[in-house]
């Protein structure tokens, strides 16, 4: 069976947090292998829209096909959609009573019945991949915030997952320790990961995305190659939002 070219496909979600209307008709395809970069201002949905595609929030309107897979309210979707998603957020959400190599190894042993020792030697091969395979045995609190971002982008591929989204992945981070976690998935990209990234880093942006789009009051307004959308934007908005961050 050949595999399929468009991995996530919304069509013209919406979303109201009561009476607030958050996602107003987004609409999106990203291709196996893409690297699609969503910016916008704080507020615009972006978190919102990345967390329907894992099942972290529902929509009420609209279409969301992961892998072929239908989002619907249907638990055992659910289920196969966060193994096949995997989420990286600002916050970087380790669990702090657990050692690094515990904190990678849980969910294969509780979600996909992995052996311990077999979840083991992956969580230790995945930490060798993300450069920290010295700290297995520390506590995320004993780890800088650059490190323990690592460890959550490693806990979160050892579900060993189609697509991964990244929500932020650097905002909470002190400057010297933006770099080691943007080579990390630098890196991912280059290794063909699927992924959506919501960041303000445009270096990043620029030199690993395929797309970049601009999102704002729960609408996608821009979409277009890096060179085009950093150097050519074609919406005012966008104009005025590349003015406020470059
Ligand atoms: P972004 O990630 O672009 O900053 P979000 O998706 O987090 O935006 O939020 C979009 C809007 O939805 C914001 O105005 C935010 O206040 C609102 N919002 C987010 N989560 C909730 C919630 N659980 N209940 C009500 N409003 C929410
Ligand atoms: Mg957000």
């Amino acid at each position: 069976m050949s595999e399929r070219k468009q991995i996530i496909v919304a069509e013209d979600v919406h979303k109201w947090y009561g009476k607030f209307h958050v996602l107003q008709g987004v609409s999106l395809t990203v291709n196996r292998g893409e690297v699609v970069v969503l910016m916008g201002p704080s507020g615009s949905g972006k978190s919102t829209f990345i967390r329907t595609f894992n099942a972290l929030e529902e929509y009420q309107q609209g279409k969301i096909e992961i892998d072929g897979i239908t989002l619907s309210h249907d638990l055992r979707n659910i289920e196969t959609i966060r193994k096949e998603v995997g989420m990286v957020f600002q916050q970087f959400n380790l669990f702090p009573h657990l050692t690094v190599l515990q904190n990678i190894s849980l969910a294969p042993i509780w979600v996909r019945r992995s052996p311990k020792a077999k979840a083991e030697e992956l969580a230790m091969q995945l930490l060798e991949r993300v450069g920290i395979l010295e700290q297995a045995q520390k506590y995320p609190g004993q780890l800088s915030g650059g490190q323990q971002q690592r460890v959550a982008i490693a806990r979160a591929l050892a579900m060993q997952p189609k697509i991964m989204l990244f929500d932020e992945p650097t905002s909470a981070l002190d400057p010297e320790m933006v770099r080691e976690v943007l080579d990390v998935m630098r890196g991912l990209a280059r290794d063909g990961m699927t992924m959506v990234v919501v960041t303000h880093e445009v270096g990043f942006a620029r030199e690993v995305a395929d797309r970049v789009i601009l999102m704002d009051s729960g609408s996608l307004v821009e979409s277009a190659t890096p060179d085009a959308f950093f150097s050519h934007p074609k919406e005012e908005r966008t104009r005025k939002f590349l003015s406020q961050i470059l």
